[in-house]
């Protein structure tokens, strides 16, 4: 319970302010000691010696005449002692909060001494003074009826700092449940991640640090709800990928072990399955490419090579594709020395030109221009075959895409050469982009950094 922050909060409050008004009561108390005792005291004592001097000056008749009529009475009670015994008094004689003076006292008094009670060590509650007339001594005594002000005072505020403890407290235990409610929150929602669930809504519209680290969960929360249906679909598609070539694999494995076959028909059965077990391959081989890509850091090796040689060598390398079906090339490359990691880049050209032959017919064009211009060199590989959809053109760089799966069964491919590319074009600084129309041709448009920043 103690561990509650909501506890520890409303805590922490009570301690500080019951210790810090207490500590500074005492504080403030000792150090006005003095002043407050003169303060509380020296009124009395002057008044007592005020009335005291009435009746040295005046014959006692008019002297009682006088005090009697004085506006003090409503705040003090006088009594005069001629004897422990015989005494007058002024002011109301039942009032509350009066004073019981002994005999011993009156005697103290007669005699000569001064006298004050002091219950609490601030105020006096009576005091009592000697006085010489013509008649003989005499003794007066004066106590404040009631409470004198400065005590009420004193009485008030002490009861004002309860009430605000206590104001004080509910007003901090409702705050402190605003203030620990949204970190609540955010518990119970780290819990629900911790569980799996990424339909957390927090709720929480408050501003300031915590309104910030809510929206800065939120964000957390979404991406990592993305990286999850990622994951999910990332395995749901490598195991497609693996699970079409490798039911084919078995499937011809076990026509294969038919004793009634012909050699022709063993021949290409054994041929399906080592072309089945290289997509495997390739793909896996591919996937462990994009990994490496990915948990690299930008800092790629650069050298500096000449980018139209390495273009002419890569069309020249995917000849055996192309050269069949009549596709022809139209090649605008202007000498640009680019600096860069060349094998990297090999493999995008190689995706890029291969992914340009495969989806043109027999007998099309394609299109490689290089442009420069001071900083940039843009290359572009256009061709004139099947296009992509425009809902397509932006998911064709994620991993496993095919821009339409029934009709890319005729076009062999794992989804990821494009994600490759993307990723490559990213490390070296650059961006890829695409234009396409359907059935009339694709142009991936790549743009580099002539001379990668560090
Ligand atoms: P694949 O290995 O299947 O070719 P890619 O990542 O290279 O995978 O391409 C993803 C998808 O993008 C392809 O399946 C295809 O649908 C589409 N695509 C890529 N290049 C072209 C292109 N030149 N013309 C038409 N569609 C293309």
């Amino acid at each position: 319970m103690i561990r509650s922050l909501y506890t520890r909060v409303v805590l922490i409050f009570l301690v500080s302010v019951i210790g810090g008004t207490l500590l500074s009561f005492f504080i403030a108390t000792w150090a006005f000691r003095e002043p407050l005792n003169e303060n509380l005291q020296i009124p009395l004592v002057h008044f007592a010696q005020d009335v005291a001097r009435i009746y040295e000056v005046l014959p006692t008749d008019e002297a009682d005449a006088f005090v009697a009529g004085m506006h003090q009475l409503s705040s003090y009670h006088i009594r005069i002692y001629e004897s422990p015994d015989v005494f007058r008094s002024f002011g109301q004689l039942d009032g509350e909060g009066i004073a019981d003076i002994t005999s011993e006292e009156v005697r103290r008094v007669l005699s000569g001494e001064k006298i004050q009670r002091n219950p609490n060590g601030l105020t006096i509650s009576l005091v009592g003074l000697p006085f010489e007339t013509k008649t003989g001594s005499q003794a007066i005594f004066i106590d404040p009826m009631g409470s004198p002000s400065s005590l009420f005072v004193l009485k008030w505020l002490l009861n004002f700092s309860v009430y605000a403890l206590v104001a004080g407290s509910l007003v901090i235990l409702a705050a402190a449940y605003f203030l620990v409610r949204p970190i609540q929150k955010l518990t119970g929602a780290t819990r629900r991640i911790a569980e799996g669930h990424f339909d957390v809504k927090l709720d929480i519209r408050q501003k300031g640090e915590l309104g910030t680290l809510a929206r800065s969960f939120e964000q957390m929360i979404r991406e990592l709800g993305q990286l999850e249906t990622m994951r999910r679909d990332f395995v749901s598609n490598v195991s497609h990928e693996v699970q079409s070539p490798l039911t084919s694999i078995s499937g011809y494995a076990v026509a294969l072990k038919q004793v009634k076959l012909s050699e022709e028909q063993r021949i290409r059965y054994l041929d399906i399955i080592i072309g089945e077990a290289g997509r495997i391959s390739k793909m896996s081989d591919s996937l462990l490419k994009l990994s490496a890509l990915e948990a690299q850091s930008p800092q790629l090796r650069r050298e500096p090579f000449q980018l139209d040689e390495q273009l002419r060598r890569v069309v020249i390398a995917l000849q055996p594709q192309w050269q069949e079906r009549q596709i022809a090339f139209e090649l605008d490359l202007p000498d640009v020395r680019l600096a860069g990691d060349r094998d990297q880049l090999d493999q995008v050209w190689t995706n890029l030109i291969g992914n340009a032959i495969k989806f043109s017919p027999d007998g099309g064009q394609i299109a490689i221009r290089v442009e420069t211009d001071e900083s940039i060199v843009t290359v572009r590989v256009a061709d004139q075959g099947i296009g992509i959809a425009p809902e397509d053109r932006e998911r064709v760089f994620e991993r496993f895409f095919k821009a339409d799966r029934a009709r890319s069964r005729k076009y062999e491919g794992s989804g990821l050469g494009l994600a490759i590319v993307k990723q490559i074009v990213t490390l070296q600084g650059g961006e890829i982009a695409v234009e396409s129309e359907l059935g009339q041709g694709t142009t991936f448009v790549v743009s580099l950094p002539l001379a990668p920043p560090n």
